[in-house]
């Protein structure tokens, strides 16, 4: 069965505010029905790395910050710390990242929370029925959000292909934990010239899995909880990147299914395609846009949103080919989506209704 995705273009005759369209799309989605009074609803997005330019406006966010309000909606924005070392690894510096890049307080007068804790150790364990992962570890200020809307930067990815509304519910949700476990088969790995011995990684270490000699050296007793990569201050302690892409993307869409099964019919999706850069907005650089700005979707469906958004950057690609299969050709980004239809997520057929 096909879902509906909404869409306005870019192009406005009318020279209406674009903002008033994404309000429009919001309301397709009913959100009275899924956004009540005191709700503490999380507006999950990504603020963008350091140095980059291409992730998602700001002023984007301001017609679902208003929707909320009006609905009398307690909303905060919300991301959660990354696996990499960089501005965004723990939420000191994430949330000065935040502020810089927009995010913050004083533009939308609603709390920024950094949803997995200081430096990504607030983690839930949650069940999940898929065929790679029978639980996932997900940020725990977003698991105990009442609702969810999901506001995603539409864009490709270095590792997935592309990267929409399936990423920003699944790597996006989960606890540094959980993006482990996305990425890698293995535990954290020390590069030893990097190493000054200084003992902090081994002091943060709960398990007591590092030992010296002389270096860091990390060892079976490890639960891969990734705490010595953001407490190290030579970024000494790295991520094994060794999982495929394919099975990465399995695992997200699990993790995707976990996220949306919890929260039923209190999440929407919106996805922004603009600033379409080839890579994903956790680089502190970006490149020339693969595709002109094409507007902006809303759906309930996350598979078929992110789906519709690929379809439409391929229409408007220079040639009429997905470009992101050009750039990264080893990548199929459908494996994705293809994999949360098959566990229940979303689908991939969906019906285009136009919003003016
Ligand atoms: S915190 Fe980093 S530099 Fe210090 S001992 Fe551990 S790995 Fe080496
Ligand atoms: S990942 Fe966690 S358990 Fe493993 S060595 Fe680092 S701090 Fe210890």
């Amino acid at each position: 069965m096909s879902s509906k995705v909404f869409y306005s273009t870019m192009q406005n005759k009318g020279l209406q505010s674009p903002l008033s369209k994404i309000t429009r799309l919001l309301n397709k989605c009913d959100p009275k029905s899924k956004y009540g009074s005191k709700q503490l609803v999380a507006v999950k997005t990504h603020f963008g790395e350091y140095g980059n330019t291409a992730f998602l406006k700001p002023v984007y966010l301001r017609p679902v910050i208003e929707k909320l309000k009006q609905l009398k909606c307690n909303p905060f924005l919300a991301d959660t710390n990354t696996l990499y070392v960089g501005m965004r690894t723990n939420t000191v510096d994430h949330l000065h990242n935040a502020f810089l890049n927009g995010f913050n307080y004083s533009t939308f007068q609603i709390p920024v929370i950094i949803a997995d804790g200081l430096r990504g150790e607030n983690s839930l364990d949650i069940p999940v029925d898929g065929e790679l992962l029978d639980h996932v570890k997900i940020a725990s200020d977003i698991y105990n959000a009442d609702a969810m809307v999901v506001v995603s930067h539409f864009k490709g990815h270095e590792l997935t292909g592309i990267g929409g509304a399936v990423k920003n519910i699944s790597m996006g949700c989960a606890s540094r934990q959980g993006k482990l476990i996305m990425h890698s088969t293995s535990k954290p790995v020390v590069h030893k010239e990097k190493c000054t011995s200084c003992g902090l990684c081994a002091a943060n270490c709960a398990a007591d899995a590092i030992v010296f000699g002389p270096k860091a050296e990390i060892t079976e007793a490890c639960t891969g909880c990734t705490r010595c990569v953001a407490v190290c201050p030579e970024s000494a302690i790295g991520i094994d990147w060794n999982e495929s892409s394919d099975n990465t993307q399995r695992k997200m869409a699990e993790y995707a299914k976990a996220i949306h099964d919890h929260f039923e019919n209190k999440i929407v999706y919106l996805n922004f395609i603009t600033d379409v850069a080839p890579t994903c907005d956790c680089f502190p650089a970006n490149d020339t846009p693969v595709c002109p700005d094409l507007g902006f979707l809303a759906s309930t469906d996350p598979v078929a949103i992110d789906k519709a958004s690929f379809d439409l950057v391929a229409k408007h690609s220079p040639d009429g080919i997905d470009p992101f299969g050009k750039i990264y050709e080893e990548i199929d980004p459908i494996i994705q989506l293809k994999h949360a239809e098959k566990i229940g997520l979303g689908s991939t057929s969906y019906e285009i209704k136009m919003v003016k």
